[in-house]
C-alpha cells in the first residue's frame, strides 16, 4: 500500500509534462512502466509529492531507422525490445537483453526509458549501451541535451538526469555487417535480474571491440579489450581479457548473490563468454 498522499498528472504533450516537472522542482517523478517506481513507492523509498505519467504522450514510443541509425522511444517497452525485427537486425544485443528481464508481464509495461533512468547498476541495459556507443537525448523546460552513455552512468542510480529532466530518446549506430556481439548474463533463477552480466561488440578484423560489464560495481564499467586483441583472437587474448575484467570488477559489491571475489570470479568468466561469443558472430565477409 501507498501510505502517502501525491498528486498524479497524465499530460498528453511532452512540453505539459516537463513544465509539471519543472514547477515541482524535484519533488515529482515521471512514471513510465512503474515496475520499479510503484514498489519503491510501496516501501516508502520515494515519496514524491506529484506523479508525472508518460503514457499518454505521443511521440515517446517509436522504433525508426535512419541509413546509419537506430532511434528509440524512451517509452519502448522491454518487449517491442525484445521483438521488434529492427532491433533484432541492428542491435540483437538490446533484443537479448530485454528477453531476459523480468517475466512477460514485466517486460510489456516495463520501459528502457524508465530502466536506464532508474539505473541499477545490475541491470540488464546498460552494459549494452556502452558497447554500442549509445547516446542519450535528455530534455527539461530548458531545452533538449545529448550526453553519450559512458557521461551518462554516473555511480550508483545515478546519472546525468537532474531534477525537472527526462529522458526521452535513445539512439545507436546500427551494428549490423561487420559486427560480431555477444550478451551473457549470470542468474540463479530465470526473471531474477543478473547478478553479473557482459556484453561485446568485435568489428571484422578486430578493427575495434568493447566489453562491458555489470554487477560488478556501482554502475556498468567498460573494459579495454582492444589491444588484447591485436593478434586476433588466440588463448592468450582471452587470458588477457579475463585478467582486465578481474581488475575492472576490484570495487564489486558484496551481497546475498555473492561476495566481491565470488563476483570477480564471474566478471572473468562472462567477460570471456560474451568475447567468444561476440568472435564466433562476427560476419565472415
Ligand atoms: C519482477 C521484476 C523483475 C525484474 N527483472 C529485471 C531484470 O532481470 N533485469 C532488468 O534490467 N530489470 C528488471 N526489472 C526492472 C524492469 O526493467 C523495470 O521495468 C525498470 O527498471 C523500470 O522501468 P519502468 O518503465 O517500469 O520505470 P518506472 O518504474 O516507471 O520508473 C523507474 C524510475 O525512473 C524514473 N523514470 C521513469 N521514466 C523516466 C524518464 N523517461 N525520464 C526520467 N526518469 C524516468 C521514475 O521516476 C523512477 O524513479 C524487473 C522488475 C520487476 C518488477
Amino acid at each position: 500500500m501507498i501510505s502517502q498522499e501525491y498528486e498524479f498528472f497524465a499530460p498528453k504533450e511532452l512540453a505539459e509534462a516537463l513544465a509539471i516537472l519543472h514547477r515541482f522542482a524535484g519533488k515529482a517523478r515521471p512514471l513510465s512502466g512503474g515496475m520499479t517506481l510503484v514498489p519503491m513507492m510501496t516501501l516508502g523509498v520515494a515519496q514524491p509529492e506529484a506523479i508525472v505519467s508518460l503514457n499518454h504522450i505521443a511521440g515517446l514510443d517509436f522504433i525508426v531507422e535512419t541509413p546509419e541509425i537506430i532511434r528509440i522511444g524512451a517509452m519502448t517497452r522491454h518487449r517491442t525490445l525484445e521483438t521488434n525485427t529492427l532491433i533484432r537486425r541492428y542491435l540483437p544485443l538490446l533484443s537479448e537483453a530485454a528477453s531476459h528481464i523480468g517475466d512477460v508481464q514485466v517486460r510489456h509495461r516495463g520501459t528502457i526509458g524508465g530502466s536506464l533512468s532508474h539505473a541499477d547498476p545490475a541491470a540488464d541495459y546498460p552494459p549494452i549501451m556502452l558497447v554500442i556507443g549509445a547516446r542519450m537525448k535528455i530534455a527539461n523546460a530548458a531545452g533538449e541535451r545529448w550526453v553519450a552513455a559512458r557521461d551518462y552512468f554516473k555511480g550508483l542510480m545515478e546519472t546525468d538526469l537532474r531534477p525537472g529532466d527526462l529522458l526521452i530518446e535513445i539512439e545507436a549506430p546500427k551494428l549490423a555487417g561487420r559486427f560480431g556481439t555477444g550478451y551473457q548474463r549470470l542468474h540463479r533463477i530465470e526473471g531474477n535480474f543478473p547478478i553479473v552480466n557482459a556484453a561485446a561488440v568485435i568489428e571484422q578484423g578486430f578493427r575495434s571491440a568493447r566489453l562491458a560489464l555489470g554487477g560488478i560495481g556501482d554502475r556498468a564499467l567498460l573494459v579495454e579489450i582492444e589491444k588484447h586483441l591485436r593478434n586476433g583472437f588466440n588463448d592468450a587474448a582471452l587470458d588477457a581479457i579475463s585478467d582486465a575484467a578481474y581488475a575492472v570488477a576490484k570495487d564489486a559489491p558484496s551481497d546475498l548473490n555473492g561476495d566481491t571475489e565470488y563476483r570477480r570470479a564471474m566478471a572473468r568468466v562472462f567477460a570471456k563468454r560474451a568475447v567468444k561469443l561476440a568472435a564466433a558472430a562476427i560476419p565472415a565477409n
